[in-house]
């Protein structure tokens, strides 16, 4: 039996192919879509109003389907102990993915690799929506071409993540070199409507209250 055959190896392949289908559905199912389906508009929900995240029924109905595709298709080419384990792998993953993305929103940054996840995913909201996929890691925006280095993220404040603000509506200092807030805190209803549409047309949000969104997909920064 070779390496790639132990069941060890089929639970790494698992894990290592969620972040592909990570960076597939979000680019593919979710934006590309612009609001055709349940996963495109649960996304879009959540790229107009940040603090939305679809109920986790939906979420376990999608970790249902995924198994429903994964497993009889890696059982026919590897057999069903190999399927298993990919499973589990692919399946572990998606669950730490949905862990780690809600965190960006709502936790600050620990270490590194927590700053730089949160400065990739920000700058995916709030400066390119068609740019940065990938949530947990950048390979496939590398490879796809699709990776900006996310910079100073500038956020909208009133999107602002509550862990990025202090008490007087500052970006707090220990984040200062990483990010930028402009407009006001609160979007009045015709906002909310601005901020929807901007969503499911895969423009960034913007900056100020009552401007038009920014190009789409595009950056603030002129990139
Ligand atoms: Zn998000
Ligand atoms: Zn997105």
């Amino acid at each position: 039996m070779t390496i790639i055959q132990s069941r060890g190896a089929a639970v790494l392949i698992g894990a290592a192919s969620w972040t592909a289908a990570e960076y597939g559905l979000h680019r593919f199912l979710m934006h590309e879509l612009r609001g055709r389906g349940l996963a495109s508009v649960e996304h879009l929900k959540h790229h107009a109003d940040v603090t939305y995240f679809s109920p986790a029924s939906k979420k376990l109905a999608s970790a249902a389907a995924t198994t429903a595709l994964a497993y009889p298709t890696t059982a026919a080419l590897a057999g069903r102990r190999w399927a298993g384990a990919f499973t589990v792998g692919l399946l572990s993953m998606y669950f730490g993915y949905e862990v780690a993305h809600r965190r960006t929103h709502t936790h600050p940054p620990r270490n590194r690799y927590g700053r730089w996840a949160r400065r990739n995913h920000l700058h995916h909201h709030f400066g390119a929506p068609m740019r940065n996929f990938g949530v947990t890691s950048a390979v496939w925006d590398k490879a796809f071409g699709t990776y900006d280095d996310p910079g100073v993220v500038t956020v909208p404040r009133r999107m602002a993540p509550v862990w990025l603000l202090d008490e007087t509506g500052a970006v707090k200092a220990e984040f200062a070199d990483d990010y930028l807030t402009k407009g006001a805190a609160r979007a009045d209803a015709s906002q909310v409507d601005r901020d929807r549409v901007a969503a499911f047309t895969n423009a960034a949000p913007a900056l100020e209250l009552g401007m038009d969104a920014g190009p789409k997909g595009g950056s603030p920064r002129g990139r």
